[in-house]
């Protein structure tokens, strides 16, 4: 296996440490050229996020055939269809933070409210749709258009109704750091009528 499928083993212990995704869910994924990495179905659930390199599933994104391994992730269509629609997007991450929970259950999106997450904009909601389906995937890319230019910036990022966010990028780490810039982001507004009054 690759540094890519080690580098997104330590990045699930990393957001699972943090809370930055659950054991509920939340999949990442890397495109190299036409292969793409990506955490393994169950990850949260069986796996605590404590990966080893041999399951993490690759395959080419282009074709479908990857989702017939028997491991390939039930939010795994998401990616897919990302790097399908995004070219230059080599970074996904889909999770289930703490912070930004309250924000998909009641359906609020979140504004910016810290220099370091200016740059992602408001992050809306996309149209529902039923988790680990290919609708969800649909909807995902409609809310996602237009921001091409925040992927090659940082990342992009939508939020999923009762559900959690995606995000995707051109770099790992920095789609990573994103993720937890925005679940900040989302304590801070949380905590912002307690504080001002
Ligand atoms: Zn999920």
């Amino acid at each position: 296996m690759s540094n890519f499928a080690e580098k997104l083993c330590i990045a699930g212990r990393v957001m699972f440490e943090k809370r930055l995704t659950d054991m509920c869910g939340g999949n990442i994924s890397i495109r190299d050229g036409d292969t793409v990495y990506m955490s393994p179905r169950f990850a949260g659930q069986r796996y605590h996020w404590d990966l080893p390199v041999e399951a993490i599933v690759t395959g080419n994104w282009k074709e479908d055939d990857i989702a017939l391994n028997p491991n390939f992730s039930r939010e795994g269509w998401s990616h897919l269809y990302i790097y399908r629609n995004f070219p230059d997007v080599q970074a996904v991450v889909h999770a289930h933070p703490f912070h930004v929970m309250p924000f998909v259950a009641f359906g609020l999106p979140i504004e910016p409210v810290l220099e370091g997450t200016h740059k992602f904009g408001t992050v809306e909601l996309c149209a529902p749709a039923a988790a680990h389906t290919k609708d969800l995937g649909v909807n995902i890319i409609a809310a996602l258009q237009g921001k091409e230019d925040k992927m090659r910036k940082q990342a992009a990022a939508c939020l999923i109704p009762e559900h959690g966010i995606i995000l995707a990028g051109q770099d790992f780490d920095k789609t990573l750091d994103a993720l937890e810039r925005i679940d900040v982001n989302a304590y801070c507004l949380t905590v912002r009528k307690s504080l001002l009054g």
